[in-house]
Protein backbone atom coordinates (compact mmCIF):
# COMPACT_ATOMS: atom_id res chain seq x y z
CA UNK A 1 0.00 0.00 0.00
CA UNK A 2 1.46 3.53 -0.84
CA UNK A 3 0.25 6.81 0.11
CA UNK A 4 -0.93 9.21 -2.24
CA UNK A 5 0.57 11.98 -0.28
CA UNK A 6 -1.77 15.12 -1.12
CA UNK A 7 -0.12 17.45 1.90
CA UNK A 8 3.79 16.80 0.30
CA UNK A 9 2.72 17.02 -3.29
CA UNK A 10 0.70 20.44 -2.28
CA UNK A 11 3.80 21.81 -0.80
CA UNK A 12 5.71 20.52 -3.61
CA UNK A 13 3.32 22.38 -5.79
CA UNK A 14 3.30 25.49 -3.87
CA UNK A 15 7.06 25.54 -3.67
CA UNK A 16 7.19 25.39 -7.27
CA UNK A 17 4.79 28.15 -7.42
CA UNK A 18 6.53 30.29 -5.28
CA UNK A 19 9.94 30.25 -6.82
CA UNK A 20 8.35 31.63 -10.31
CA UNK A 21 6.39 34.51 -8.46
CA UNK A 22 10.26 35.59 -6.96
CA UNK A 23 11.72 35.39 -10.75
CA UNK A 24 8.65 37.37 -11.84
CA UNK A 25 9.06 40.00 -8.89
CA UNK A 26 12.89 39.90 -10.38
CA UNK A 27 12.00 40.71 -13.47
CA UNK A 28 9.63 43.85 -12.07
CA UNK A 29 6.31 41.92 -13.78
CA UNK A 30 2.54 41.90 -12.15
CA UNK A 31 2.24 38.81 -9.49
CA UNK A 32 -0.85 37.09 -10.06
CA UNK A 33 -3.69 37.93 -7.99
CA UNK A 34 -6.71 36.08 -6.91
CA UNK A 35 -9.82 36.95 -5.46
CA UNK A 36 -12.17 35.20 -3.50
CA UNK A 37 -15.78 36.03 -2.68
CA UNK A 38 -17.57 35.12 0.39
CA UNK A 39 -21.15 35.74 1.03
CA UNK A 40 -22.36 35.35 4.77
CA UNK A 41 -20.65 33.24 7.57
CA UNK A 42 -20.68 29.71 7.05
CA UNK A 43 -17.65 28.75 9.35
CA UNK A 44 -16.11 25.73 6.70
CA UNK A 45 -16.65 28.46 3.80
CA UNK A 46 -15.12 30.89 5.85
CA UNK A 47 -12.06 27.97 6.63
CA UNK A 48 -11.53 27.43 3.16
CA UNK A 49 -11.40 30.95 2.17
CA UNK A 50 -8.82 31.86 4.57
CA UNK A 51 -6.84 29.13 3.81
CA UNK A 52 -7.02 30.02 0.25
CA UNK A 53 -5.77 33.65 1.42
CA UNK A 54 -3.21 32.29 3.28
CA UNK A 55 -1.75 30.19 0.92
CA UNK A 56 -1.33 33.03 -1.56
CA UNK A 57 0.20 35.24 0.89
CA UNK A 58 3.17 31.85 1.19
CA UNK A 59 3.62 31.92 -2.05
CA UNK A 60 3.96 35.66 -3.20
CA UNK A 61 0.61 36.47 -4.93
CA UNK A 62 -1.66 38.99 -4.23
CA UNK A 63 -4.62 38.47 -2.70
CA UNK A 64 -8.27 39.90 -1.86
CA UNK A 65 -11.38 39.00 0.08
CA UNK A 66 -14.36 40.40 -1.10
CA UNK A 67 -16.82 39.23 2.57
CA UNK A 68 -20.23 40.37 1.85
CA UNK A 69 -22.91 40.15 3.97
CA UNK A 70 -25.18 36.86 4.06
CA UNK A 71 -28.72 38.62 3.15
CA UNK A 72 -27.33 41.00 -0.17
CA UNK A 73 -29.45 40.34 -2.88
CA UNK A 74 -28.53 38.59 -6.06
CA UNK A 75 -28.71 42.15 -8.53
CA UNK A 76 -25.90 43.48 -5.94
CA UNK A 77 -23.90 40.48 -5.83
CA UNK A 78 -23.77 40.29 -9.46
CA UNK A 79 -22.29 43.48 -9.64
CA UNK A 80 -19.54 42.34 -7.58
CA UNK A 81 -18.80 40.12 -9.85
CA UNK A 82 -18.72 42.37 -12.66
CA UNK A 83 -16.44 45.08 -10.68
CA UNK A 84 -13.81 41.66 -10.17
CA UNK A 85 -14.46 41.05 -14.24
CA UNK A 86 -13.31 44.43 -15.16
CA UNK A 87 -10.62 45.21 -12.80
CA UNK A 88 -7.61 44.40 -14.56
CA UNK A 89 -5.36 44.04 -11.38
CA UNK A 90 -7.40 40.60 -10.78
CA UNK A 91 -5.65 37.71 -12.54
CA UNK A 92 -8.11 35.40 -11.04
CA UNK A 93 -11.27 34.95 -8.28
CA UNK A 94 -13.45 32.68 -7.43
CA UNK A 95 -17.35 32.63 -5.17
CA UNK A 96 -17.35 30.30 -2.34
CA UNK A 97 -19.80 27.50 -2.42
CA UNK A 98 -22.10 27.45 -1.01
CA UNK A 99 -24.49 30.20 -1.53
CA UNK A 100 -26.96 31.53 0.45
CA UNK A 101 -30.59 29.80 -0.81
CA UNK A 102 -32.55 33.12 -2.09
CA UNK A 103 -29.50 33.08 -5.13
CA UNK A 104 -29.20 31.91 -7.97
CA UNK A 105 -25.45 30.04 -7.75
CA UNK A 106 -25.87 29.46 -11.69
CA UNK A 107 -26.68 32.66 -12.62
CA UNK A 108 -23.53 33.92 -10.00
CA UNK A 109 -21.28 31.03 -12.18
CA UNK A 110 -22.35 32.09 -15.35
CA UNK A 111 -21.80 35.52 -14.60
CA UNK A 112 -17.85 34.82 -13.85
CA UNK A 113 -15.72 36.71 -16.88
CA UNK A 114 -14.53 32.73 -18.22
CA UNK A 115 -10.74 34.32 -18.67
CA UNK A 116 -10.79 35.05 -14.61
CA UNK A 117 -12.53 31.91 -13.88
CA UNK A 118 -9.70 29.74 -11.88
CA UNK A 119 -12.38 27.39 -10.35
CA UNK A 120 -13.32 25.92 -14.28
CA UNK A 121 -17.01 26.00 -13.21
CA UNK A 122 -18.20 28.25 -15.79
CA UNK A 123 -19.94 26.14 -18.85
CA UNK A 124 -17.07 27.67 -21.12
CA UNK A 125 -14.34 26.32 -19.33
CA UNK A 126 -16.22 23.37 -18.37
CA UNK A 127 -17.28 22.75 -22.26
CA UNK A 128 -13.26 23.14 -23.40
CA UNK A 129 -12.33 20.67 -20.51
CA UNK A 130 -14.63 18.15 -22.15
CA UNK A 131 -13.23 18.84 -25.66
CA UNK A 132 -9.97 18.67 -24.66
CA UNK A 133 -9.02 22.35 -25.24
CA UNK A 134 -6.76 24.14 -22.79
CA UNK A 135 -8.95 26.13 -20.00
CA UNK A 136 -9.06 25.44 -16.45
CA UNK A 137 -10.08 22.42 -14.79
CA UNK A 138 -12.13 22.32 -11.49
CA UNK A 139 -9.19 22.39 -8.81
CA UNK A 140 -10.22 18.94 -7.04
CA UNK A 141 -10.78 17.05 -10.12
CA UNK A 142 -7.63 18.61 -11.20
CA UNK A 143 -5.16 17.62 -7.82
CA UNK A 144 -6.43 14.66 -8.54
CA UNK A 145 -4.91 14.41 -12.06
CA UNK A 146 -2.04 15.88 -10.59
CA UNK A 147 -1.67 13.48 -7.97
CA UNK A 148 -2.37 10.60 -10.43
CA UNK A 149 0.61 12.30 -12.81
CA UNK A 150 3.04 12.35 -10.15
CA UNK A 151 2.79 9.27 -8.63
CA UNK A 152 2.56 7.39 -12.22
CA UNK A 153 -0.23 5.35 -11.27
CA UNK A 154 -1.10 3.75 -14.23
CA UNK A 155 -4.50 4.71 -16.01
CA UNK A 156 -4.40 3.66 -18.83
CA UNK A 157 -7.00 0.86 -20.28
CA UNK A 158 -7.97 0.70 -16.04
CA UNK A 159 -11.48 0.45 -15.08
CA UNK A 160 -12.55 3.55 -13.27
CA UNK A 161 -15.49 4.16 -10.97
CA UNK A 162 -16.24 7.25 -9.88
CA UNK A 163 -19.29 7.43 -7.21
CA UNK A 164 -20.81 11.16 -7.09
CA UNK A 165 -22.15 13.01 -9.76
CA UNK A 166 -21.45 16.69 -8.70
CA UNK A 167 -20.76 19.26 -11.60
CA UNK A 168 -17.48 19.78 -9.15
CA UNK A 169 -15.69 16.82 -8.62
CA UNK A 170 -17.79 13.93 -9.75
CA UNK A 171 -19.05 14.91 -13.93
CA UNK A 172 -15.50 16.33 -14.38
CA UNK A 173 -13.52 13.76 -12.98
CA UNK A 174 -15.70 11.28 -14.81
CA UNK A 175 -14.54 13.04 -18.12
CA UNK A 176 -10.82 14.11 -17.47
CA UNK A 177 -10.29 10.28 -16.98
CA UNK A 178 -11.63 8.87 -19.92
CA UNK A 179 -9.56 11.50 -22.04
CA UNK A 180 -6.90 11.07 -24.13
CA UNK A 181 -3.41 10.52 -23.20
CA UNK A 182 -1.82 10.25 -19.15
CA UNK A 183 -3.47 10.20 -16.41
CA UNK A 184 -6.76 9.35 -18.75
CA UNK A 185 -7.46 6.58 -20.95
CA UNK A 186 -9.26 5.44 -18.63
CA UNK A 187 -12.69 3.46 -18.88
CA UNK A 188 -15.09 4.80 -16.80
CA UNK A 189 -18.48 4.49 -14.84
CA UNK A 190 -20.21 7.41 -12.92
CA UNK A 191 -22.43 5.74 -10.18
CA UNK A 192 -24.60 7.98 -8.18
CA UNK A 193 -27.64 8.36 -5.89
CA UNK A 194 -30.10 6.28 -8.09
CA UNK A 195 -27.37 3.22 -8.94
CA UNK A 196 -28.17 -0.06 -8.40
CA UNK A 197 -25.69 -2.47 -6.61
CA UNK A 198 -23.03 0.04 -6.38
CA UNK A 199 -21.41 -2.70 -4.71
CA UNK A 200 -20.72 -5.10 -7.64
CA UNK A 201 -19.37 -2.19 -9.80
CA UNK A 202 -16.85 -0.95 -7.38
CA UNK A 203 -15.65 -4.25 -6.53
CA UNK A 204 -14.57 -4.44 -10.82
CA UNK A 205 -12.93 -1.28 -10.07
CA UNK A 206 -8.75 -0.76 -10.96
CA UNK A 207 -9.46 2.94 -9.79
CA UNK A 208 -12.41 3.82 -7.26
CA UNK A 209 -12.77 7.88 -7.27
CA UNK A 210 -15.41 8.51 -4.21
CA UNK A 211 -17.00 12.18 -3.91
CA UNK A 212 -20.25 11.33 -2.52
CA UNK A 213 -19.63 12.57 1.11
CA UNK A 214 -20.69 9.90 3.89
CA UNK A 215 -18.01 9.14 6.05
CA UNK A 216 -16.89 5.58 5.92
CA UNK A 217 -18.79 4.94 3.19
CA UNK A 218 -16.32 2.62 1.23
CA UNK A 219 -16.12 -0.78 3.01
CA UNK A 220 -13.22 -3.32 2.22
CA UNK A 221 -15.89 -5.88 1.19
CA UNK A 222 -16.23 -3.05 -1.83
CA UNK A 223 -12.85 -3.06 -3.29
CA UNK A 224 -11.33 -5.43 -4.87
CA UNK A 225 -7.39 -6.16 -4.01
CA UNK A 226 -4.69 -3.49 -5.28
CA UNK A 227 -7.44 -1.15 -6.12
CA UNK A 228 -6.02 2.43 -6.37
CA UNK A 229 -8.55 4.49 -3.68
CA UNK A 230 -8.84 7.98 -4.08
CA UNK A 231 -11.11 9.69 -0.99
CA UNK A 232 -13.03 13.29 -1.72
CA UNK A 233 -14.91 13.10 1.10
CA UNK A 234 -14.85 15.74 3.64
CA UNK A 235 -17.23 15.70 6.37
CA UNK A 236 -17.12 17.14 9.83
CA UNK A 237 -17.82 14.79 12.58
CA UNK A 238 -18.53 15.48 16.20
CA UNK A 239 -15.99 14.62 18.39
CA UNK A 240 -15.80 16.14 21.38
CA UNK A 241 -11.87 14.93 22.22
CA UNK A 242 -10.58 16.81 19.48
CA UNK A 243 -9.12 19.97 20.01
CA UNK A 244 -12.14 21.89 17.79
CA UNK A 245 -14.61 19.76 18.38
CA UNK A 246 -15.14 17.59 15.45
CA UNK A 247 -12.87 16.09 13.33
CA UNK A 248 -12.96 15.66 9.63
CA UNK A 249 -13.42 12.38 7.99
CA UNK A 250 -13.59 10.80 4.50
CA UNK A 251 -15.97 8.63 2.42
CA UNK A 252 -13.14 5.40 2.67
CA UNK A 253 -12.98 3.51 5.72
CA UNK A 254 -9.53 4.04 5.85
CA UNK A 255 -8.40 1.38 8.39
CA UNK A 256 -10.04 -1.31 6.59
CA UNK A 257 -9.45 -0.64 2.11
CA UNK A 258 -5.75 0.73 3.21
CA UNK A 259 -4.73 -2.94 3.47
CA UNK A 260 -6.74 -4.16 0.24
CA UNK A 261 -5.67 -0.58 -2.16
CA UNK A 262 -2.13 -0.29 -3.99
CA UNK A 263 -2.38 3.53 -3.46
CA UNK A 264 -4.43 5.52 -1.25
CA UNK A 265 -5.25 9.33 -0.06
CA UNK A 266 -5.58 9.97 3.13
CA UNK A 267 -7.69 12.52 4.71
CA UNK A 268 -6.75 14.67 6.26
CA UNK A 269 -3.82 15.32 3.48
CA UNK A 270 -4.75 13.72 0.62
CA UNK A 271 -7.34 15.60 -2.18
CA UNK A 272 -8.16 18.46 0.51
CA UNK A 273 -4.59 20.27 0.43
CA UNK A 274 -4.61 19.73 -3.39
CA UNK A 275 -7.47 21.39 -3.96
CA UNK A 276 -5.58 24.63 -2.83
CA UNK A 277 -2.67 23.99 -4.83
CA UNK A 278 -4.48 24.19 -8.37
CA UNK A 279 -6.60 26.70 -7.57
CA UNK A 280 -2.88 28.92 -6.95
CA UNK A 281 -2.16 26.77 -10.60
CA UNK A 282 -5.01 27.75 -12.47
CA UNK A 283 -4.25 31.36 -11.07
CA UNK A 284 -0.87 31.88 -12.52
CA UNK A 285 -2.12 30.27 -15.58
CA UNK A 286 -5.05 32.79 -15.92
CA UNK A 287 -1.94 35.52 -14.64
CA UNK A 288 0.22 34.47 -17.87
CA UNK A 289 -2.64 34.10 -20.35
CA UNK A 290 -3.78 37.51 -19.71
CA UNK A 291 0.18 38.83 -20.00
CA UNK A 292 -0.32 36.83 -23.57
CA UNK A 293 -3.29 38.65 -24.13
P1 LIG B 1 -22.53 16.59 -3.63
O1 LIG B 1 -22.72 16.65 -2.15
O2 LIG B 1 -22.95 17.72 -4.48
O3 LIG B 1 -23.23 15.30 -4.21
C1 LIG B 1 -23.04 14.02 -3.70
C2 LIG B 1 -23.10 13.02 -4.83
O4 LIG B 1 -23.06 11.73 -4.25
C3 LIG B 1 -24.38 13.10 -5.66
O5 LIG B 1 -24.02 13.13 -7.03
C4 LIG B 1 -25.14 11.83 -5.33
O6 LIG B 1 -25.83 11.30 -6.44
C5 LIG B 1 -24.03 10.91 -4.86
N1 LIG B 1 -24.52 9.95 -3.88
C6 LIG B 1 -25.18 10.20 -2.74
N2 LIG B 1 -25.47 9.05 -2.10
C7 LIG B 1 -24.97 8.06 -2.86
C8 LIG B 1 -24.94 6.65 -2.73
N3 LIG B 1 -25.47 6.02 -1.70
N4 LIG B 1 -24.34 5.93 -3.70
C9 LIG B 1 -23.76 6.54 -4.77
N5 LIG B 1 -23.76 7.89 -4.93
C10 LIG B 1 -24.35 8.63 -3.99
O7 LIG B 1 -21.00 16.22 -3.94
P2 LIG B 1 -19.66 17.07 -3.85
O8 LIG B 1 -19.92 18.51 -3.75
O9 LIG B 1 -18.86 16.52 -4.95
O10 LIG B 1 -19.04 16.60 -2.46
C11 LIG B 1 -18.79 15.25 -2.16
C12 LIG B 1 -17.84 15.16 -0.99
O11 LIG B 1 -16.58 15.67 -1.38
C13 LIG B 1 -18.26 15.99 0.22
O12 LIG B 1 -17.84 15.34 1.39
C14 LIG B 1 -17.45 17.26 0.06
O13 LIG B 1 -17.21 17.92 1.28
C15 LIG B 1 -16.19 16.72 -0.53
N6 LIG B 1 -15.40 17.68 -1.32
C16 LIG B 1 -14.07 17.71 -1.06
C17 LIG B 1 -13.26 18.55 -1.79
C18 LIG B 1 -11.79 18.53 -1.52
O14 LIG B 1 -11.11 19.48 -1.76
N7 LIG B 1 -11.25 17.41 -1.03
C19 LIG B 1 -13.79 19.40 -2.75
C20 LIG B 1 -15.17 19.33 -3.01
C21 LIG B 1 -15.96 18.45 -2.29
Amino acid sequence: MNILDGKKVSNDIKNEIAEIVTKMKAKGEKVPHLAAVLVGENGASLTYVNSKVKSCERIGFDSTLVKLDADITEEKLLAEIEKLNTNDAIDGFIVQLPLPKHIDEQKILLAVNPDKDVDGFHPTNFGKMALDMPSFIPATPFGIIELLERYKVETSGKHCVVIGRSHIVGRPMSILMSRKGFPGDATVTLTHSRTQNLEAITKEADIVISALGVPNFLKANMVKEGAVIIDVGITRVTDSEAPRGYRIVGDVDYNEVAPKSSYITPVPGGVGPMTIAMLLKNTLLARSRHNQA
